[in-house]
């Protein structure tokens, strides 16, 4: 005996009305800016409101020492580049500066020699 195929009802569910949320959520990734390694650039007329002994059109970029270099009139009188990071605390130029050292030196060299003269004495 060959059962009878029962026919299966189709299951006519009606599909649930969803409306699919597709809950996008907007990929918002906050972006964290990036700690420039070169040092912030300045234009030379802010250099020269903060310092006045800057020589107005020497502004120029050192490649070699990625660094903003400009020409400063110091306070020895002479004319130097420095690098602008270094322009409020430098002074003096690096040969006056040694100059001075070395006549300290020399000076303490020379009273250092007439104390010991007046040992051996
Ligand atoms: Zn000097």
């Amino acid at each position: 005996m060959t059962p009878k195929p029962t026919p299966k009802p189709e299951a006519t569910e009606p599909k649930a009305n969803v409306t699919a949320k597709t809950a996008e959520t907007p990929n918002v990734t906050e972006v964290t800016p990036k700690v420039a390694k070169t040092p912030k650039r300045v234009t030379e007329a802010e250099l020269l409101a903060r310092y006045p002994h800057v020589v107005a059109g020497s502004l120029r970029f050192d490649e070699a020492r990625n660094k903003q270099v400009v020409r400063a009139k110091l306070t020895c009188g002479h004319e130097h580049d420095l690098a602008t990071s270094d322009l409020f605390q430098v002074k003096a130029c690096p040969l006056c500066v040694k100059a001075v050292r070395k006549d300290q030196r020399k000076a303490r060299k020379a009273a250092r020699k007439a104390f010991l003269a007046t040992l051996t004495k």
